[in-house]
């Protein structure tokens, strides 16, 4: 197993997040990297790389490009127009029946973000751009060959969707290399311009690609930028999103739409689940996965599934991640895994390890 780990992923230390009306530490902060790093090297699963430098064409096959511009240069216009320095918070979000869009640089925070735990510093934009270039090096070694890949992404992206952020998330880094495999490669941007996209012609059809998110939380973003899409299959795990984050998508009638109806799979779950409860729904998500039959998967793991974990009221123990492993490694398709949540810090090294052990076939 190849491991892809970028020091950049420390730009982004935001100074607070906004939870249940009070301004508290964030719970997503660099440490939660550097301890699963640490414990990887303990681990000794195999090298650890930096990530490969791509420009924004595949992040563009999946992220509008306005977006993009404004999330590159967020911060930089926010603290020139007044905004407070230590970071980029909207006052006011564009919802329903009023989401004109608007740019201004103490405005647009709102109109491209959904939530107040997703503050923007000076160093987001590349963190996120790393965590993005961690994904694509993972999918680009499994186009190569590989069979196991980790990208060891922060912050997370699972919440991000084609031109919204929030939930600790900017880049959606398991959507990205998602598409980049589908597309098998081709938006590798050797010499293509960012009006070029996408280059022409394709060299093959789009392979077939699953995305499994064992996240505690609904991969609200994945799920909405495959919606439409008969060829990447979106199933997820989560907490009931009537009870937790993020409340207004994940429910177990969202199936898809138009082609894409019958390819997003939801399983929403009551709190206190236990490991045995858990890998029962688990066989289920991976019938459905086999069935597909896709060419890769992409498994956005999160370990806020964890009893211990702040925000989480499941109750696995670090047993589980183990026999999680090994479970999606009997699919026997080439896997890159992508780090999202988990805040459990003290015991996020040993349920990283864990997960990887099973998948490992170790
Ligand atoms: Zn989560």
């Amino acid at each position: 197993m190849i491991t892809i780990f970028s020091p950049d992923h420390a730009l982004h230390d935001a100074p607070h997040e906004f939870l249940d009306g009070k301004l508290i530490p964030p719970h997503e902060a660099p440490v939660r990297a550097r301890i699963i790093l640490e414990a990887l090297e303990r681990a000794d699963f195999g090298p650890i790389q930096p990530p490969r430098a791509f420009d924004l064409e595949p992040i563009r096959a999946v992220h509008d490009h306005g977006y993009l511009a404004y999330l590159a240069q967020a911060y930089e216009r926010w603290v020139a127009a007044g905004g407070d320095p230590a970071a980029v918070l909207p006052s006011t979000l564009a919802v329903r029946w009023m989401s004109r869009r608007s740019v201004g640089p103490l405005v647009a925070p709102g109109y491209y973000s959904f939530d107040l735990s997703a503050p923007i510093v000076a160093g987001t934009y590349r963190a996120a751009r790393s965590a993005a270039d961690a994904a694509l090096t993972g999918a680009a070694l499994l186009l190569e060959g590989q069979q196991l890949a980790y990208a060891l992404c922060r912050p997370p992206g699972h919440h991000a969707g084609h031109d919204l952020y929030g939930g600790y998330c900017y880049l959606n880094n398991a959507a990205i290399a998602a598409q980049y495999l589908g597309d098998g490669g081709w938006g590798m941007g050797d010499g293509d311009t960012l009006d070029s996209y996408p280059p022409s012609p394709i060299p093959h059809p789009p392979q077939r690609v699953a995305v499994l998110d064992i996240d505690f939380h609904h991969g609200n973003g994945t799920q909405q930028i495959f919606y439409e899409r008969d060829d990447v299959l979106f199933v997820s795990i989560h907490a009931d999103p009537a009870r937790e984050y993020p409340y207004f998508a994940g429910y177990a009638d969202e199936q898809g739409a138009g082609v894409g109806r019958g390819f997003n799979l939801n399983f929403p779950l009551e709190a206190s689940v236990t490991n045995a409860r858990y890998l029962a729904i688990l066989e289920q998500a991976l019938i459905a996965i086999a069935d597909f039959a896709p060419r890769f998967l992409v498994l956005s793991a999160g370990f806020d599934t964890f009893g211990g974990d702040p925000i989480g009221d499941f109750a696995l123990t670090a047993d589980a991640y183990p026999l999680i492993g090994q479970r999606i490694a009997q699919l026997g398709l080439p896997t890159l895994v992508v780090q999202e949540g988990g805040y459990a810090v003290a015991a996020l090294g040993e349920n990283a390890t864990g997960l990887l052990r099973g998948l490992n076939g170790m």
